[in-house]
């Protein structure tokens, strides 16, 4: 029998099945391949290379890049084709259309309006425009999807504070949260402190990438200083114990994207990525995709990755899909709801993968029996 259990056993097409969540994806980085070069042709937009095999190579898609700076030039080129409302408005929705075909059923869509502006968009446009596809695929494919609006740590605090205003003024409008991406070494959280201050002032969820690129240090002031309610990646927070444990304490999720962190060389493989060892710590960890077309991912993937890589069994998973559902900045009650529904779709599986009406796997138990398993306990808070 396998030391890791059910490892290696279950399918990615079982996991494709399973309901999910993904809280941290990036708009600009999870287009369809196609789609940048179609649009690049109807816009005429001059990309680097001008077939998907040129595209793929020069993007370094799925490719380890060394850097999380190497790693976000893909996105001069895929911000080239999503300067105009139509583009933006088709991009959110074939996102939608694709996470809702692996069985998410709630997303969190984060990006920076400012970097969509270079034709002259305004700044409300970009966001009408990309709630329009999330809109039109919700009615189309059941998903449900909301934005968070990032600010760039290594732009400017005054842009940040400008998109932390837009985030205010579209609470409750389908923008649920404000995030800090770009490069985090060498700018710190704090800089955008005025950012973060106004949102909370209008209690708006606040999430931050840190403990990517950077030591604990700069999870601990995306905590304290900016007051993050979640926390993209958190890498490195395995190297302070103390924070590691105020973090768990404090049930503040960890949005991770294990193949993202190999990929920008935040982690060395995913065999040594700390998603296990949290996850066994009782920590709240959720996984998603980061950037669909950039990592070359999806998130049956990355959880399966965990799976077959980390040795992940599926009762983690099951618990890893309900973080997803606890941590997503949706209303209490509106929560409630989808945990209740993802709870009874998971209690369907045996932790050994086979269904509560099948026979399980190595067991000649009788149907008598078999009706007794007890469903997997719902915990809603
Ligand atoms: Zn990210």
């Amino acid at each position: 029998m396998s030391t890791q259990g059910t490892a290696s056993r279950l399918p990615l097409s079982f996991i494709e099945k399973l309901p999910k969540t993904d809280l941290h994806v990036h708009l600009d980085g999870s287009l369809r391949l196609e789609t940048i070069l179609e649009l690049a042709d109807r816009e005429r937009v001059q990309l680097p290379a001008d077939s998907a095999d040129g595209l793929r190579k020069f993007m370094h898609l799925g490719e380890n890049c060394g850097s999380l700076v190497e790693y976000l030039k893909a996105f001069d080129v895929t911000l080239k084709v999503m300067q105009t409302e139509a583009s933006l408005t088709r991009i959110a929705y074939e996102l939608a259309e694709d996470a809702a075909a692996e069985n998410v059923r709630y997303m969190e869509v984060r990006y920076a309006p400012m970097l969509h502006t270079q034709l002259g968009l305004k700044l409300t446009s970009v966001i009408e425009a990309v709630l329009e596809g999330l809109r039109a695929a919700e009615k189309d494919h059941g998903i449900e999807s909301n934005i968070i609006v990032c600010g760039i740590r290594n732009i400017s605090a005054e842009s940040s504070l400008e998109m932390a205003e837009l985030a205010v003024a579209y609470k409750n409008r389908g923008v649920v949260g404000f995030d800090l991406a770009g490069g985090e070494d060498g700018h710190p959280a704090k800089h955008h402190k005025a950012a973060f201050q106004l949102v909370r002032d209008n209690n708006i969820n606040t999430t931050i990438h840190a403990g990517e690129a950077y030591g604990p240090e700069s999870i601990a002031q995306a905590i304290h200083v900016c007051g993050a309610h979640r926390i993209g990646h958190g890498c490195r927070l395995r190297e302070n114990g103390d924070l590691l444990h105020y973090v768990n304490d404090h049930r503040i999720p960890l949005e991770c994207c294990p193949s993202s962190n190999v990929q920008t060389g935040a982690v060395r493989d995913l065999r040594s990525h700390p998603l296990k060892f949290y996850s066994d710590l009782g920590l709240r960890v959720t996984v998603n995709t980061d950037n669909r077309l950039i990592t070359d991912t999806t998130v049956s993937k990355e959880i399966w990755l965990c799976h077959t890589e980390m040795g992940l069994e599926l009762r983690d998973i099951k618990q890893i899909i309900m973080a997803g559902f606890k941590s997503s900045f949706l209303p209490f009650h509106v929560k409630q709801e989808y945990l209740r529904r993802a709870n009874a779709e998971l209690a369907r599986f045996r932790d050994d993968g086979t269904m509560v009406d099948e026979a399980p796997a190595n067991s000649h138990s009788s149907r008598h029996e078999r009706a007794a398993l007890p469903a997997e306990p719902a915990t809603l808070a």
